[in-house]
């Protein structure tokens, strides 16, 4: 799950990571009163979870309490790439000498941990790493070891940062780390991370993405104010938000009925049903997987899929490739039949899944994983 930059600039300031200040504004008057209290300038950040928010006219320097308001009024009725902006974050403006990049991430590559750094920040890393890739340095990171000294003095030499700002390296460097690696992240990312006129060392933007239920986020309040069901629409599913902690997949609208029944029938409690339709390939089951999975109740996830133009095997991949990408500790307990159902056992079997046939079996053992979990 992706995070707002402002909820992601919160838990910088926690991990003591340099930001620059700011405050959250929902409406142009706030917005206002915001840039009085920041000194009469700053810069009015559309908080939308689309990237690219710069470049789509997103984020607008203003310099007195006037413009504030009416850009602020601007912004808020914006649409960026689909995504409606409810908030702002108002930011102190400061003036940048050099746009950096710095980022932890999941490898997967090696299934370790990579430190990315680049001198060009402001661009994305996969704009920089295509054009330039001798300008990002790439560093693995042992998740038992952690950050080391030499590689904080590694990526201060690569970034040309000047001596004196050393202590901004380590605190930015190693904040970012113990954020990254304490709240299980797939990814913490500053870009820019701003070396500033007057000298100092600043976090510019904040992109935290949580792979796991939030409640390894201590303290923090996400207002999840997007709307899971509304993504579903959009992405062509059909997706019913409930309270349990079972999560389920299906086909068609008969057998979802019937799966629903079922699961209640043996004392469990639905979180949330996702109907794929027919004809899913293995991308759009990915992509099923991880809505479900976005809603961090889920502990089980059942999927009960009738092959026909769907293909089991198709399914099968999806499954595995979700699951995989994810962090979550979520039990997985899969009816497929149909359509080349072995392969599809095959693909599952050798993942270490578990499968059935029957569909009985299959909610029981569901019913069963969600009383333990
Ligand atoms: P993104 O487009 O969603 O990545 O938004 P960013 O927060 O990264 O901002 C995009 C660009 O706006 C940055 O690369 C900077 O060049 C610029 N920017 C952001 N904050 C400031 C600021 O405080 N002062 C100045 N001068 N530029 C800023
Ligand atoms: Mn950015």
């Amino acid at each position: 799950m992706k995070l707002y930059e402002h909820e992601a600039v919160e838990l910088f300031r926690r991990f003591g990571i340099p930001v620059p200040q700011s405050v959250v504004a929902s409406s142009p008057e706030e917005a206002k009163r915001a840039v009085e209290q920041l000194g009469g300038a700053g810069v009015l950040k559309s908080q939308v979870l689309v990237g690219g928010r710069g470049k789509a006219g997103g984020i607008r320097v203003v310099s007195s309490t006037e413009e504030a308001e009416t850009v602020a009024k601007e912004l808020l009725s914006m649409t960026i790439r689909g995504e409606r902006v409810r908030r702002l974050l108002v930011a102190e403006r400061v003036n940048i000498a050099r746009e950096l990049y710095l980022s932890f991430t999941i490898d997967r590559s090696n299934w370790g941990h990579v430190m990315l750094a680049s001198s060009m920040g402001g661009v994305d890393i996969e704009e920089i790493a295509a054009r330039h890739p001798d300008k990002v340095l790439r560093v693995a990171i042992d998740p038992l070891v952690g950050v080391r000294d030499y590689h904080l003095r590694k990526v201060a030499a690569f970034l040309e940062i000047p001596n004196e700002l050393m202590n901004d390296v380590v605190v930015t460097v190693r904040g970012l780390y113990s954020l990254y690696s304490e709240l299980g992240c797939e990814l913490a990312e500053i870009n820019p991370l701003a070396l500033t006129q007057d000298n100092r060392l600043l976090a510019l933007d904040a992109k935290v993405i949580i792979d796991d239920n939030l409640a390894r986020v201590k303290g923090l309040s996400l207002e999840r104010e997007r709307d899971l069901e509304e993504a579903a629409r959009e992405m062509g599913f059909s997706y019913v938000e409930l309270d349990g902690n079972i999560g389920v997949i299906c086909n068609g609208a008969g057998l979802t009925m019937a799966t629903m029944d079922l699961v209640k029938h043996y004392g469990g409690r639905p979180a949330n049903f996702l109907d794929i339709g027919g004809g899913a390939d293995a991308r759009r089951v990915e992509s099923a997987v991880n809505l479900l999975l976005s809603k961090g109740s889920v502990k089980v996830v059942f999927v009960n899929v009738l092959g026909g133009i769907t293909r089991c095997d198709e399914v099968a991949n999806g499954l595995v490739k979700s699951l995989r990408g994810s962090r979550r500790n979520v039990k997985l307990v899969v009816r497929l039949v149909g359509t080349r159902e072995e392969e599809g056992q095959r693909i599952l079997r050798e993942n270490g899944y578990e499968y059935y046939r029957s569909m009985e079996e299959a909610a029981r053992r569901v019913v069963e994983l969600a009383k333990e979990a």
